[in-house]
């Protein structure tokens, strides 16, 4: 997280004087409390302050990349799922390939008529099909994908991390995030490669520290 230069003297004045009140360090930079305030917010949710009622701003001692992986740890699928986009077990191969091209997804989860999750296709599963002379539209997906128990999933309050890794111990673009039912699992989101690189540039940006 990229800090200013006010931030940074702010930094320095809690090092070097903490415990500080926040009325301590804005007249020491010659500034009032209120101008100071968003400067402190930041840095107290950033993690690189800690205020204590009644004593002050003492510094933590954590540097970027401390906080930068506190930050990665503490990240739940929840958070970054997106919409999971499902085909039913009859639906036929080349309405697989259509649905994917639409909704442009490199996954899509197969689920049976209580809408509970029974399998996966990706895009190599698609295409192995269809090097075939088969009648794409006469081939139901639940022939060619791959189906549960072997899948490999997430759910809602898993960390986005463990998700990551699933996907690299599994070779695999992506994980359905699903919730017990009964009868089975229901398929609430996805996470994908392109979820955790959406959470890395964020991360660089600053937006969640
Ligand atoms: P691609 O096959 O396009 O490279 P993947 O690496 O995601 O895409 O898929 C590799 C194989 O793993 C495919 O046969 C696919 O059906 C299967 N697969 C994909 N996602 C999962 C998952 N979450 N659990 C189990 N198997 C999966």
């Amino acid at each position: 997280m990229e800090l200013s230069k006010r931030q940074e003297q702010i930094i320095e004045i809690v090092k070097s004087n903490g415990p500080i009140t926040g009325e301590n360090i804005a007249s020491k930079l010659g500034l009032t409390r209120a101008t100071l305030r968003p400067d402190l917010a930041i840095l107290t949710m950033s993690g690189f302050l800690e205020a204590r009622p009644r004593v002050g701003y003492y510094y933590t001692g954590k540097t970027g990349n401390e906080l930068l992986t506190e930050n990665i740890k503490r990240l739940k699928v929840q958070e970054y799922q997106s919409v999971p986009i499902v085909v039913k077990e009859h639906t036929s191969v080349y309405d697989a390939i259509s649905t994917m091209f639409l909704d442009d997804v490199g996954t899509l989860f197969v689920v049976d008529e209580q809408s509970c999750l029974i399998g996966v296709l990706s895009r190599k599963d698609l295409l192995r099909a269809s090097m075939g002379q088969q009648d794409l539209t006469a081939v139901p997906v639940h022939i060619i994908m791959t189906r549960m128990p072997n899948i490999t999933v997430c759910r809602r309050d898993d960390m986005v991390l463990d998700a990551a890794r699933k996907m690299i111990d599994q070779q695999i673009d992506g994980l359905p995030v699903v919730k017990a039912v009964e009868g089975g699992l229901e398929v609430v989101g996805r996470i994908t490669k392109t979820t955790i690189t959406k959470v890395f540039v964020e991360l660089i940006r600053g937006n969640h520290i």
